[in-house]
């Protein structure tokens, strides 16, 4: 028998609370007004409303782990959920962080255009903050709008949840609600702006708190904040650590750091690139958090980054995990203050051992994919010696994966390469030939290893299907459904959402969503690059 779900409430009808803000100082300035704010975790700032609020997504996935009803007919929930109206318990704050923006210190961020409502409880227990992106003036929206266009908060929408249904740590959405204003945006950095529809995502996360929250009080000599903040990080989002402990700082900066090298893991493995890793935008809790100008792998390239304004490719693929070591070596040093002499040790052992743990996590997902368990005999080799052939040419990272599960290694056709590895290329008639020799020749010792193995062909596949994702929601797919949407419809929106929540699932060869990126999206923007202006 299975068990009965437990009732679902209205969103409307939700309790909340903002430990948050109850539980950490605070300040209540001009709320609207930019400017340094001194000695607060966060600033009271309402939402500023909006015209004409209109609910386009609603991730229903998310809302049954709430224990939230799916939203009825009454507009009053995209009022709610654009920031007009507020429910009883909420309480809008924006949150005071800083932090280094490519290698360098830029001084007070803060949440510019986020404004975090308060908390609410699952039927499990577990405290979920909302959060609104795209409300309005903030004390830290410095000199922009503290709102955000139509395009870049579908793409944060679909896209969190995809991460999610990916078996990827991230922060959630809830609903997107388009605004009925227009906000002007100079999307090529040309001197050109322009209006564009604007929206608003309801994000949702046990907390918001990235390493900048730490970074500010650190360079303000502020230890007392900087103590109360990280106790109650521990406390609230660390349960496993003992708060009493002298030694917890340093507990916590090892799993902090054990977390973040498991996302870069993750991150390699389904072929996301954040775009945009400061420090102000990782996570304390190691998920995937602030969604801009990131992208997906189509062609299988190490160098590639969407955002066109990191010409130096400081947050290209493969430089993530490197980047994330560089960001935890500045979370620690925003944490030195709170460490004695052991505990700094230890702090200083957890950013040496980073690379150990990233290498040991990446091995077991990279193995995943080509169907391997570790067994500390040279697979590793086999890994890296074939994302090396992948790129002598342009292959698609997503569909090859998959193509290589339908394969049988041992079996190969005389000459050439087996048609569904032909399939995941982009120019199947014109491949080097150094590319078909030494992908061959991989096949050849990829089968020998199975063999000596002993892994059988449905085990192989089994283990394949969970870690290579047959759907990602690729660039172009995102810029079809943000097209569509701008002119009213939706359809192709929903299409998207429905397909990510099962990308690892079978379908048939010919599914649209699995196509190969279409020649027309090589260079358009949106699809193969992005800039920051969202
Ligand atoms: P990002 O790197 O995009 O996560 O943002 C860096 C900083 O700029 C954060 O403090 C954001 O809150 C702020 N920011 C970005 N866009 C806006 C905007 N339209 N209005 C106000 N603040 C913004
Ligand atoms: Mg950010």
């Amino acid at each position: 028998m299975t068990p009965l779900a437990p009732p679902r409430i209205p969103f409307l009808a939700a309790a909340f609370d903002h430990r948050f803000a109850r539980r950490l100082p605070g300040e209540s300035g001009p709320p609207r007004q930019p400017r340094q704010v001194y000695g607060a975790c966060w600033s009271d700032v309402p939402p500023t409303p909006v015209a004409e609020p209109r609910l386009l997504a609603w991730s229903d996935d998310l809302a049954a782990t709430l224990g939230l009803a799916p939203p009825d007919e009454a507009p009053d929930i995209a009022e709610v959920l654009a920031g007009n109206r507020l429910l009883p318990g909420m309480r809008p704050i924006a949150a005071c962080y800083g932090g280094h923006q490519f290698g360098q210190w830029a001084g007070q961020l803060g949440d510019g255009r986020a404004i975090v409502l308060g908390d609410l409880a699952a039927p499990d227990g577990a405290r979920w903050e909302l959060q609104l992106k795209g409300a309005g003036l903030t004390p830290y929206s410095r000199r922009a709008d503290g709102r955000a266009v139509l395009r870049s908060s579908l793409r944060e929408f679909v896209c969190s949840e995809a991460m999610h249904h990916l078996g990827v740590p991230t922060t959630r959405a809830l609903a997107l609600v388009a605004t009925g204003e227009p906000v002007v945006r100079d999307m090529f950095y040309d001197g050109r702006p322009e209006r564009e529809p604007g929206a608003v995502v309801t994000r949702v996360a046990p907390s918001f708190v990235r390493f900048g929250n730490f970074e500010i009080f650190a360079a303000r000599g502020d230890h007392e904040r900087l103590r109360l903040l990280a106790d109650y990080v521990i406390e609230q989002h660390f349960p496993e650590i003992d708060a009493a402990d002298p030694a917890r700082y340093a507990a916590w900066f090892a799993e902090v750091a054990r977390r973040t090298a498991a996302l870069m893991a993750h991150w390699l493995r389904v072929g996301f690139v954040h775009g945009v890793m400061n420090t102000d935008n990782l996570s304390i809790l190691g998920q995937t958090i602030d969604y801009g100008p990131f992208g997906w792998l189509d062609v299988f390239d190490p160098d590639f980054t969407p955002n066109t304004t990191d010409r130096g490719g400081r947050y290209a693929y493969a430089q993530q995990p490197g980047v994330a070591l560089w960001n935890l070596q500045r979370l620690a040093e925003a944490l030195a203050p709170l460490l004695d002499r052991p505990a700094a040790t230890a702090v200083a052992g957890a950013l040496d051992g980073f690379a150990g743990v990233f290498a040991a996590e990446w091995k077991r997902q990279a193995l995943a994919k080509i169907g391997l368990i570790a067994a500390d005999d040279g697979e590793d080799e086999l890994t890296a010696r074939l994302l090396g052939i992948l790129t002598l040419t342009e292959v698609d990272t997503t569909r090859f994966f998959r193509a290589l599960m339908a394969v049988d290694p041992a079996h190969l056709p005389a000459a050439g390469l087996p048609a569904p590895l032909l399939a995941a290329c982009y120019a199947p008639d014109a491949l080097p030939a150094a590319f078909v020799f030494r992908l061959r020749d991989w096949l050849a010792a990829y089968a020998a290893r199975i063999n000596a193995d002993g892994v059988s062909d449905a085990e192989r596949r089994a283990r394949m299907a969970t870690a290579n994702p047959r759907i990602i929601p690729r660039n172009y797919l995102l810029q079809l459904a943000i097209d569509a949407a701008a002119e009213g419809d939706v359809a192709p929106l929903s299409r998207l959402l429905d397909a990510i929540r099962d990308p690892y699932g079978d379908g048939p060869d010919d599914d649209p969503m699995t196509a190969l990126r279409p020649e027309w999206a090589r260079h358009a923007p949106g699809c193969s690059a992005l800039s920051c202006s969202s």
